[in-house]
């Protein structure tokens, strides 16, 4: 169904909504929910002001706390598909640091995410189509830090390499030197989403800080070959968990925390600046003021799929990041 929907006259933009379930901790606190999901299945959302006035926020998609991470995945499959039949997808998080966009793209132990899910269904209808098309799957881990590209899954020796943008003669922009790791089931991604985790630790003291100031981004190179007329296809798919959205106060920010807070500012702004030029059949789509939409350039535009998550608090403490996300995400919309 929502197959159709992505094959409709809108563009090939699609927005929804995530709201996490209130932690403990907020529930302990007190503190009041400002997010109503009266009219979620029309896929609307509203958010009570202060003063209590309820401004209402319109998704392709609306999904609450209740809904979990099977329910959202139904709803993102259908682009994994459009992988397949030699599209390009990007699927991206975008939000408040704590509002479950690692929650939503990773998953956790027992509960994986969109990015799990996404390999294991590539995998699945690979299998069903053996008699017409072999695939050829891999994938790249990486980080985008203060506009540097770091690969997760290179070994300590080419680390040290400056990773830079370029783009092939076939049309497609890639990173020389990046590591392409093959996968032929879903047990090798496991092994390789493990080794880009466990890369993003090391160098970094405070791992939660660190991973909420980069980008993370996986990168699936899909290969096709028709058996049949011989066709070759190329398509790639990013799955990214953005760098949190929220604002730095100035006060706040000093010498390398204010470098990384503009350097996030950056990238977030550069990627709403090419969605919405997108949205608005701008002539000119300004890919290049950001690594993160240099990146992703294959995959926002053109003939390709995005499916943008913005990921939103139920807490009154977080009114103003969830409205600015809201905004943001009605921006791009
Ligand atoms: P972010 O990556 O945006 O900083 P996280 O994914 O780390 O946020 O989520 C913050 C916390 O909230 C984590 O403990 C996470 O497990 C929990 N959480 C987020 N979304 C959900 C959800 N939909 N259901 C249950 N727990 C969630
Ligand atoms: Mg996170």
């Amino acid at each position: 169904k929502l197959h159709n929907q992505l094959e409709d006259t809108k563009g090939n933009i699609r927005v929804f909504c995530r709201c996490r379930p209130q932690s403990k901790q907020e529930t302990l606190t007190g503190w009041s929910t400002v997010v109503d999901f009266d009219a979620a299945s029309n896929g609307e959302l509203g958010v009570l002001n202060s003063g209590s006035t309820k401004k209402t926020f319109r998704f392709d998609r609306v999904f609450t706390p209740n809904d979990n991470q099977v329910d959202v995945f139904a709803h993102a499959s259908p682009l994994v598909t459009s992988v397949l039949d030699g599209y390009n997808v990007c699927i991206f998080a975008y939000g408040q640091t704590g509002t479950g966009k690692t929650f939503t793209m990773e998953g956790i132990e027992g509960n994986r995410g969109v990015n799990y899910r996404t390999l294991e269904e590539l995998f699945k209808i690979a299998k069903e189509r053996v008699d017409t098309f072999t695939y050829d799957i891999s994938v790249s881990v990486l980080e985008v830090y203060n506009e540097q590209i770091r690969d997760l899954l290179a070994t300590p020796s080419s680390t040290s390499k400056k990773l830079e943008i370029k783009q092939a003669s076939e049309g497609f922009h890639n990173v020389p030197g990046l590591v392409e790791a093959k996968v032929e089931n879903i047990k090798e991604v496991w092994n390789v989403l493990q080794a880009g985790s466990s890369a993003r630790v090391v160098g970094s003291n405070n791992v939660n800080e660190h991973s909420s100031r980069s980008h993370c981004m996986l990168s699936i190179m899909v290969k096709a070959k028709n058996l049949i007329t011989n066709e070759c296809t190329k398509s790639k798919l990013w799955l990214v968990d953005l760098a949190g959205s929220e604002r730095v106060a100035k006060t706040d920010a000093q010498g390398e925390r204010l470098k990384e807070a503009q350097n996030i500012n950056r990238s977030l702004s550069a990627l709403g600046d090419v969605i919405s030029a997108l949205a608005n059949k701008s002539s000119h789509i300004p890919y290049r003021n950001s690594k993160l939409t240099h990146l992703l350039q294959d995959s926002l535009g053109g003939d390709s799929k995005t499916l943008m998550f913005v990921q939103i608090s139920p807490s009154e403490h977080d009114l103003s990041e969830t409205l600015s996300s809201l905004n943001f995400a009605t921006r791009v919309r």
